[in-house]
């Protein structure tokens, strides 16, 4: 049960004083549908508008607040004429003056002989003092009790100032006093204040430095957000790990023979990498790893020693990827590696139908196929594991599918290990994925040069083109021509890139290729394998080649209007050449002038060829959402805190959450902790906790 102290907070707002549909409504548009949104709804700036006994001590053209009084109304007589109200500040004459008012309201708000506190921008007219639309007008009570900064907040349609401080103000004085939940050690490191005072501030602010980036205010409700956010990780993870896990016992046979006949020794951080995960493997506790590497860093070497742990154990693994193309590549490149191994591996896919497709899943099913390499055909209807220990998932890019795999094979857990061949900065996979293990490969493989990135402009073209021409006479060496996404529009992509085909085709008869998104699967397959078999040398696609394609006879990839991508994107079409050990290159055409933005963009591509530098700048360039993409990001998203500049505090989160959850699963202990999962709306981890 919710604790009663935090009724208020956490009710819909239709339950304070002034709210009715229609207000709700509007106010819903904000985000604010509890009333404790409303203190997550922090004013974006503070108006001054101090008050001055004396007018002519006042400074003109700034925000003051006078007593005056109200002496006579000239309303307007035609639509442009103003309605002027003539006031007395002590001795001194003032006009509040309006424009297209509705005369009744004036007369209400401002009777003749009443004596008001009006704020507003103090203006100086025809020899006059005037105050055009004040902001505000008050009966004039205990002077005290005036504001001298007022916060503006961000509002929508049909919703004013006033309206809206009014209802912030009843939940903001309301606030309940709750107990601390972070600890002294931490309050002291982050010079944090309380929960409610940090709110109260952040509401009601003295200085403008409020609401930046390192505010100290707004970084403690920040850190409280994360933490409830990786509190509620912890102990869904830690419930969930009573049930089965595996222990894979073994003793390296199968991964010594496959070592042995490779034809290159794996790399330091190859090494480094099978470690962690062998002890994951032969812990008892279930391995959710990500494995990072940038493209051609070698990770499927690394997976596959990792599959051969869990299959000397008597288990099946799958190696899932997220498209037919790169499927049979691993189906290929494994089939290869293993060819001296007794070991059975199968592929499935979507186009495995019918007969072939019953024969296939019982194998699967009665434990005789030990790799099956798929794409999401694996975790469709109907495909049935022995003893499934350990699936591998490609991911590329894309995020989100590890979890319905983790959770998949119902009694059973088999271990996870994703791969992901974009550096993902830490502060995201912390926050996409929170528990989740890293490893990452920081070496790339002996005798593998960095790619040679220059950018040039679109004018220079006939240069690069005489370039490629050189090249083709001399030597065997193939090019990818990536042309670019236009507005999202399958079809205007497609034309630029068809006619860029036409016109390389002129110049280089019957060596240019297209491939596309529009092609199905299998003419892809098909277009791939000519362009590697045959003697075509320039390849035209689309950004489908984004998406794994492995050509090693190519050494030159050519990015048209570069400056239309983001740098993850560029990184990764680079990453299609260098894969053997000569030299290669990227070019990135672009346009004449472009924007700083984009300029920043191609000179950290053309500065460095790290993936995770790489990573980390296109975070601060672009921001999380925009960094994983929006749709698929399977970010949570948060109120307070900004991946962007919050990182540290969710490291900090994770740590003090797993102590907690460590010595105190429940929380009991701990119960000042349920408060913040209940303002932080976390309650299915709350519900886990009653459940377990
Ligand atoms: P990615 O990390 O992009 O998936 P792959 O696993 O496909 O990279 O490896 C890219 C290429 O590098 C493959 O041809 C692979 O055989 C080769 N490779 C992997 N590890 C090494 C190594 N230690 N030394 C030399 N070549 C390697
Ligand atoms: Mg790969």
């Amino acid at each position: 049960m919710r604790p009663a102290h935090l009724d208020l907070l956490l009710s819909p707002i239709n339950k304070l004083k002034g709210v009715g549909p229609k207000i709700e409504n509007i106010i819903n548009k904000l985000g604010i549908n509890l009333n404790i949104h409303f203190l997550w709804h922090f004013p974006y700036k503070i108006i001054e508008k101090k008050y001055y006994e004396n007018i002519h001590d006042a400074p003109l053209n700034q925000f003051v607040t006078l007593k005056i009084e109200v002496i006579k109304h000239y309303p307007s007589k035609f639509r442009r004429q103003p309605y002027r109200v003539s006031c007395l500040a002590n001795e001194t004459a003032i006009d509040i003056v309006y424009f297209n008012a509705r005369h009744p309201v004036i007369r209400s708000i401002l009777p003749t002989k009443s004596f008001k506190m009006i704020s507003g921008k103090l203006e100086f007219f025809k020899n006059k003092f005037q105050i055009t639309h004040p902001s505000n007008i008050e009966n004039v009570t205990d002077i005290q009790l005036l504001r001298e900064k007022e916060p503006v907040y961000s509002l929508t349609a049909g919703l004013n100032m006033k309206t809206f401080i009014k209802l912030s103000n009843q939940v903001l004085d309301s606030i309940p006093n709750l107990k601390e939940w972070i600890e002294e050690r931490l309050l002291l490191k982050y010079n944090f204040i309380s929960w409610k005072e940090a709110i109260e501030k952040l509401h009601n602010p003295e200085i403008e430095d409020t609401y930046s980036e390192k505010n100290i205010f707004r970084r403690r409700l920040a850190f409280d957000e994360l933490l409830a956010h990786q509190l509620a990780i912890c102990i869904i993870r830690t419930i969930d790990n009573k049930k089965i896990s595996v222990v894979f016992k073994n003793n390296n046979k199968l991964k010594n023979d496959l070592i042995k006949n490779l034809e290159f020794k794996l790399t330091n951080s190859q090494i480094n990498v099978v470690d962690e995960i062998q002890k994951d493997l032969v812990s008892n506790k279930q391995m959710i790893r990500l494995l990072q590497g940038d493209v051609g860093s070698g990770k499927t070497i690394v997976a596959l020693i990792s599959m051969l742990t869990v299959i000397e154990s008597g288990y099946q693994v799958t190696l899932m990827a997220p498209t037919s193309i790169l499927a049979y590549q691993h189906y290929e490149n494994i089939s290869k590696l293993i060819l001296n191994l007794p070991i059975e591996i199968d592929i499935l896919t979507g186009k495995d139908k019918g007969k072939k497709r019953i024969e296939k899943l019982d194998k699967i099913k009665d434990g005789k196929t030990q790799i099956i390499i798929g794409t999401h055909a694996l975790i469709q209807e109907g495909v049935k594991f022995k003893k499934l220990g350990l699936s591998v998932i490609d991911e590329q890019h894309r995020f989100g599918v590890y979890q319905r795999m983790a959770f998949n094979y119902k009694g059973f857990r088999p271990s996870i290990l994703v791969m992901s061949a974009t550096p993902i900065p830490r502060t995201l996979t912390l926050a996409a994925y929170g528990d989740m293990d890293e490893s990452r490969l920081i070496e790339k493989p002996i005798g593998r040069k960095p790619i040679k990135t220059s950018s040039l402009t679109l004018k220079k073209e006939k240069n690069l083109i005489e370039r490629i021409k050189k090249k083709i006479n001399n030597s065997n060496d193939k090019f990818f021509w990536v042309c670019p996404l236009i507005e999202e529009s399958q079809e205007l992509d497609l034309k630029a890139a068809t006619d860029r085909y036409i016109a390389l085709n002129k110049i280089f008869k019957n060596k240019v290729m297209l491939i596309h998104g529009q092609l199905s699967e299998k003419d892809k397959e098909l277009t791939m394998e000519k362009f590697k078999d045959e003697d075509y040398r320039i390849l035209v696609a689309t950004t489908v080649i984004e998406v794994g394609i492995d050509i090693k006879s190519a050494t030159t990839i050519i990015i048209e209007h570069a400056e239309r991508f983001g740098l993850a994107q560029l990184h990764q079409l680079r990453g299609r050449v260098g894969r053997n050990d000569e030299e290669s290159y990227c070019i990135l055409l672009h346009k004449e002038n472009i924007n700083d933005t984009a300029k920043k963009r191609l000179d950290i591509m053309t500065n460095t060829n790290d993936g995770f530098l790489i990573a980390e700048e296109d975070l601060k360039i672009r921001g999380p959402g925009e960094v994983l993409g929006k749709r698929q990001s399977g970010l949570p998203s948060f109120n307070i805190a900004d991946l962007s500049y919050d990182g540290d505090l969710l490291e900090e989160a994770k740590l003090y959450a797993e102590n907690i959850i460590n010595y105190d699963p429940q929380l009991n202990q701990n119960k000042n902790l349920k408060d913040l999962l209940y303002i932080h709306e976390r309650d299915t981890a709350i519900k886990t906790l009653n459940a377990g």
